[in-house]
């Protein structure tokens, strides 16, 4: 019989065009006065735009953001917020600035809002990585969860095609995950449902036409749902293997999680026969693991590790920390499993 523990979200989602145009607004219904707004180096022009937005509630701008939020750039943004009397943070970007802002409210405790720039899905979970000593830390804490996020697609239409690609798969990968998560409720697999059948259907668009706005729409609706599944429900095997494979190596984020996808599922495939029918529900094929691996080809994404800057000694050692801890996956994962589905993703194999 059907039973479960759904968890709602207490963050508010404003989705649509222009919608950074009310930054000031949402801002005011928090009750700051404030506001430090963060970005990456490269992502400046559009974070001063934001920020003139803001008008007397703008507090300046830290554009240190990096990927896997390395401690001293948080202890420099802390000071930094500080200095400037900031009462909020507004994260414009991906999950490197998003990241950062969750880093600071859990210092701080300020509240946060964002206006998300690719399709991590960061601004929707309560999960802070952290990196110190190039060691990377996870944790869940609901202190971290984003008070607003506007979702203005316009910001999105910048995102380079191949970034937009990567970006997308990684959201892809949360769906996958959350299908067959052992905690998975009925929303959230229905949501997961709904943003895998909008990422398969826009990613090729974007590709073919990275300023269309309805494809570039049905794409952050995807990521939403997808953040919002990676935040509701526990993440498996693939999840673990690519936080492994980023922390030892200094993998990029969303080309790691595009190039192990494929793998894991065709790995947990036959442990997950109802996920398995969804994924082939948006991506038809007798086999969802060689339909992901060829959507992804299609899309022109990295399809190996080594391509990537792994190198083929660190199998082994990558192989031993993915067995190491344990934690729930729906098929049990010993290190020969481990090994074998590495060496294939390292050389840029069909997974199957
Ligand atoms: P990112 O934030 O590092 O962005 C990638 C690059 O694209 C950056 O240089 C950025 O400036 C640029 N960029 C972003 N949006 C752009 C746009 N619209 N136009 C032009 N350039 C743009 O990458 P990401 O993949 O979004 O995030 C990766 C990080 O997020 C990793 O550290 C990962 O661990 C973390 N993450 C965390 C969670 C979570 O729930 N905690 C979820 C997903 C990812």
């Amino acid at each position: 019989m059907m039973s479960f523990v759904h968890r709602g979200q207490i963050t508010k989602v404003i989705f649509g065009s222009g919608t950074r145009s009310r930054v000031s607004e949402e801002a005011d219904a928090l009750g700051c006065r404030r506001v430090l707004v963060l970005c990456t180096p490269g992502q400046t022009d559009q974070a001063a735009a934001v920020s003139d937005l803001l008008g007397p509630a703008a507090a300046g701008t830290f554009a240190e953001a990096a990927p896997h939020t390395p401690v001293e750039v948080t202890s420099k943004a802390v000071e930094h917020a500080r200095a400037v009397g900031a009462d909020a943070v507004l994260a414009v970007g991906g999950g490197s600035t998003i990241g950062l802002g969750k880093a600071i409210a859990l210092r701080t405790g300020v509240p946060q809002l964002a206006l998300p720039t690719t399709y991590a899905g960061s601004e929707m979970t309560p999960i802070l990585g952290e990196t110190e000593a190039g060691r990377k830390t996870t944790r869940r804490l609901p202190e971290v969860l984003l008070d607003t996020v506007l979702y203005d697609v316009d910001l999105t239409l910048t995102l380079p095609a191949a970034v937009s690609v990567v970006s997308g798969i990684n959201a892809m990968a949360h769906v996958v995950e959350s299908l067959y998560a052992q905690d998975r409720d009925p929303v959230a697999f229905l949501m997961a449902g709904e943003a895998i059948d909008a990422l398969t259907r826009s990613l090729p668009v974007i590709v073919r036409r990275p300023d269309d706005g309805e494809a570039r729409a049905d794409a952050l609706y995807g990521a939403w749902l997808a953040g919002t599944c990676l935040g509701a429900v526990g993440m498996a095997l693939h999840h673990k293997v690519c936080h492994v494979l980023g922390g030892m190596f200094g993998l990029p984020h969303a080309e790691t999680h595009t190039v192990v996808l494929p793998h894991v599922v065709a790995f947990n495939g036959p442990a997950a026969p109802e996920a398995m029918a969804r994924i082939s529900q948006a991506l038809p094929g007798d086999d969802p693991a060689a339909a992901l691996f060829d959507f992804a080809k299609r899309l022109g994404a990295p399809k190996a590790l080594r391509d990537l800057g792994m190198p083929e000694s660190g199998i082994e050692q990558a192989a031993e920390l993915i067995v190491r801890d344990g934690y729930w996956n729906p098929r049990p994962v010993d290190r020969d499993a481990a090994r074998a589905l590495l060496t294939r993703a390292w050389a840029g194999e069909t997974p199957y």
